[in-house]
């Protein structure tokens, strides 16, 4: 059961603008958002718009001077977490790119092209906020990170040896398991890095990088669902790929995850920080694995673990950042303070 995707084409002057398939289907390419195959496409769309940030937004005058006064500890973790962000979101642009090419539709095609320019934005907040609180060399050495720390590397190679397998040979299976990593990396394996932040938050350090940080999480919740409703489009159409050997190969991967996350969340938070138990964390993951396969439509990998064991995080992760400036920033400015020669401030 190996059947070849088709890519969407230019212009089909045969076919309706209203797509007939999610993959493999007919469509003239003509985007009419009142007349679109999914219903849940437009209030997607209008979301993510709504959503829309930049890291111009963001004042990092307080946490330039708070970074200094960090423990040496607290600074690692900070670096390398966000070394790690900036190698799943460069990534995540060019997959949803990958995905968008074989959908017959011309609406999601277009949700595709807004998931990858926030992940464009995401990657320039990381830029943004290195060039503001460490050297230019320091700044090229996160952005390596992905490259020498080994259980970065380890966890970022599971995700994208499952992208390039569906990169490399484009089938409805492999679509589907590119999926699975997709959640993953969007509703897993940012979310350790996501607790560090907001702890340091709790405690009032490096508030406007956390701020960030936050906006970013909001928009990959977004993402989860997107790309969850694409997941369960292609089941629908292809229920003979809802099988059993799928629904292994779920439980399968998001257990391989948890633990991948796991020993990320051991090396960068271990037993380091008061007020942030390791235990606590490994919780919030398995947590977090049992809520995306369940929203995947699959049973929860880790028995128990049905609660978030990180009561004080809902606040951070819930924020409506439109409505309130939960963080208590002052104001936001357009400007960003004390640029020392990096290059990143005529971005
Ligand atoms: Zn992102
Ligand atoms: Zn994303």
């Amino acid at each position: 059961m190996s059947s070849n995707l088709k890519t969407r084409s230019i212009m089909d002057s045969q076919a309706p603008n209203r797509s007939t398939r999610i993959i493999n289907g007919e469509s003239s390419n003509v985007l009419n958002w009142d007349d679109v195959a999914f219903s849940w496409a437009y209030p997607k769309y209008k979301k993510m718009l709504a959503n829309f940030w930049s890291p111009f937004e963001i004042n990092m005058s307080q946490d330039i001077k708070q970074f200094p006064a960090l423990s040496p500890k607290e600074q690692e973790a900070f670096l390398k977490i966000i070394g790690l962000l900036a190698l799943l979101d460069s990534i995540q642009t060019d997959y949803a790119g990958k995905v968008a090419d074989y959908l017959t539709d011309s609406s999601l095609n277009a949700l595709m092209i807004m998931l990858a320019q926030q992940e464009v934005v995401h990657n320039h907040s990381y830029s943004y906020v290195l060039s503001s609180l460490v050297t230019r060399s320091k700044q090229e050495e996160v952005f390596e990170y992905w490259r020498t720390e080994p259980t970065l590397r380890k966890r970022n190679d599971f995700i994208t040896n499952g992208y390039k397998a569906f990169a490399e040979d484009p089938t409805v299976e492999n679509l589907l398991k590119s999926i699975v990593y997709d959640v993953i990396l969007e509703g897993l394996f940012f979310y350790s890095g996501f607790a560090f932040f907001y702890h340091l938050a709790r405690n009032q350090k490096m508030v406007a990088s956390s701020t960030m940080i936050n906006y970013i999480n909001r928009d990959e919740q977004i993402h989860v669902d997107l790309f969850v409703k694409i997941f369960q489009e292609i089941l629908q159409e292809y229920p003979e790929y809802e099988t059993r050997e799928l629904a292994l190969f779920v439980e399968e991967t998001f257990k391989q995850a948890a633990k991948l996350e796991i020993d990320w969340a051991r090396m960068i938070i271990g037993n380091h920080f008061t007020g942030i138990e390791l235990e606590d964390v490994e919780a919030y993951i398995k947590f977090y694995a049992n809520v995306r396969s369940n929203q995947l439509g699959f049973s929860r990998p880790f028995e128990g673990y049905r609660t978030n064991p990180l009561k004080w995080i809902k606040a951070y992760e819930e924020v409506d950042l439109g409505k309130s400036d939960f963080f208590e920033q002052k104001s936001r400015q357009y400007t960003k303070v004390n640029v020392v020669d990096n290059g990143f401030d005529d971005l």
